[in-house]
C-alpha cells in the first residue's frame, strides 16, 4: 500500500489558494502517520510561481500546458486521474471549494475510490483514515472511517493553520506530460472577478460585522466607526446584504466569504449554522446581543448581551480616547 498523502493545489490567477497551505500542513501530520512523504500536484499552464510556494512538499508534480491554464473540470480531472491511478496515494487532499467539489466528485467516481466531503478533520489511527465531515451547514457532525487502501478527502477552508503548510523547503519538482486530449463539454469563457476597489475581508485581521439587529441602513456608520477604531473592516450577514446595504464582497458565511480574523465581533448577528460556518475560523470572537439565547453565543469566546445600540457608542468613544 502507497504511503504517501497527495494534496491537489488549487490556485487561481498563479495565486495558491490559502486552503492549499492548510492542505499542506494537514498533509504533513498525515505523513507522519503513514511514515509516507507528501506530494503536492499542481494543474496548470506556467507554475513556476505556484511551485515555488510550495517548500512544504516533500515532491511537486507539475502538469504544465496551455490547455489547462483554465480550469474546466473535463481536462484537470483526466490529468490528475491519470498521474493518481498510475501513482495510488493513500491520501489525496482536495479544496471543498467550488472547483475542488466539482474535481474531488469526478475524481472519486472516475477512480473507483471512495471520496469523504466536507471535511473539518483528517487522521490517520490504527492505519485507518478517518474524517470529520460538517454537514447542513454545520448542524451536524459526521465521523466517518475508510477502509479502503485510497480516499480522497475534500477538506473546508478554514480547518486547519495555513502557516504549517507555508514552509520554505527544495521539494523534487517532477514534470508529468499532460494526457491526450479527451471531450470538452464545459469551455472556459471568461473568469468574472468579483466587484474591484472593495476590502478583501478574507485578508483582514480585525473584522466587525454586522446583522440585522442594526434595524436599518442609516445604522451601519455605528458600527463602521467600531470597526475603524478597532483598525478592521466591516462585514455583515447576508440579509444585510440581501437588503442592498453593504455589498455582496463583505458577507460572511455559506454563501458568502470563510474569514480567520485574530478578532471577529458580531453585533446584532443571530449565529445561525449558514453564518457560523463562514467565521468559526476566527481566533477571538465576540458578540454582541440583546438575546442571551443567540446561538452566536455558543461560538463567541465573549459575549455582551446588551443592545447594540448602547454598547457600540460607548466601546467607540473609549477606543478612539486610548489612541
Ligand atoms: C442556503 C443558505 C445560505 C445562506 N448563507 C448565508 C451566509 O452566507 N451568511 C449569512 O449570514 N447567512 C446566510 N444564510 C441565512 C442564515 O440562515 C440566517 O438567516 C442569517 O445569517 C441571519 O442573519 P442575522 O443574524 O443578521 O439576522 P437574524 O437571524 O434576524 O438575527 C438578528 C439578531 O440581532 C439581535 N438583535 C436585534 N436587535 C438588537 C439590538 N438592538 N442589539 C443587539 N442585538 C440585537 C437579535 O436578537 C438576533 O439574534 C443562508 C441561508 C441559506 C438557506
Amino acid at each position: 500500500m502507497n504511503r504517501d498523502i497527495f494534496v491537489v493545489v488549487e490556485h487561481l490567477d498563479r495565486a495558491t489558494a490559502d486552503v492549499s497551505f492548510e492542505m499542506l500542513g494537514r498533509a504533513r501530520e498525515l505523513a507522519k502517520a503513514t511514515d509516507g512523504q507528501v506530494v503536492a500536484v499542481a494543474v496548470g499552464n506556467d507554475l513556476r510561481g505556484v511551485a515555488a510556494e510550495l517548500g512544504a512538499a516533500d515532491t511537486v508534480m507539475l502538469c504544465q500546458h496551455p490547455s489547462l491554464a483554465h480550469y474546466t473540470p473535463e481536462a484537470h480531472q483526466r490529468a490528475l486521474a491519470a498521474i493518481l491511478r498510475a501513482r495510488a496515494p493513500r491520501v489525496t487532499l482536495v479544496a471543498n471549494t467550488a472547483m475542488g467539489m466539482d474535481l474531488a466528485a469526478g475524481l472519486s467516481g472516475g477512480l473507483g475510490w471512495p471520496l469523504v466531503a466536507y471535511c473539518r478533520h483528517a487522521r490517520i489511527e490504527d492505519d485507518r483514515i478517518q474524517a470529520t465531515s460538517q454537514i447542513y451547514g454545520g448542524k451536524i457532525l459526521v465521523e466517518a472511517q475508510v477502509e479502503a487502501p485510497s480516499a480522497l478527502l475534500s477538506i473546508l477552508a478554514g480547518s486547519f493553520p495555513a502557516d504549517a503548510g507555508r514552509a520554505a523547503g527544495s521539494p523534487v519538482i517532477e514534470e508529468v506530460p499532460p494526457p491526450p486530449a479527451g471531450p470538452a463539454r464545459v469551455r472556459f469563457k471568461r473568469l468574472i472577478r468579483p466587484e474591484g476597489g472593495d476590502v478583501d475581508i478574507t485578508r483582514a485581521a480585525v473584522l466587525v460585522s454586522v446583522g440585522r439587529g442594526i434595524q436599518s441602513k442609516d445604522n451601519i456608520p455605528l458600527v463602521e466607526e467600531l470597526a475603524e477604531a478597532l483598525g478592521g473592516a466591516l462585514a455583515s450577514s447576508r440579509p444585510i446584504v440581501d437588503q442592498g446595504w453593504l455589498p455582496k464582497t463583505r458577507q460572511v458565511g455559506k454563501s458568502g466569504m470563510t474569514v480567520k480574523p485574530k478578532l471577529y465581533v458580531a453585533v446584532g448577528i443571530s449565529g445561525a449554522p449558514e453564518h457560523v460556518e463562514g467565521m468559526r475560523g476566527a481566533e477571538l470572537i465576540v458578540a454582541v446581543n440583546t438575546d442571551r439565547n443567540a446561538p452566536i453565543f455558543n461560538v463567541a469566546h465573549y459575549g455582551v448581551v446588551s443592545d447594540l445600540f448602547d454598547v457600540l457608542p460607548l466601546l467607540t468613544e473609549k477606543l478612539k480616547a486610548a489612541k
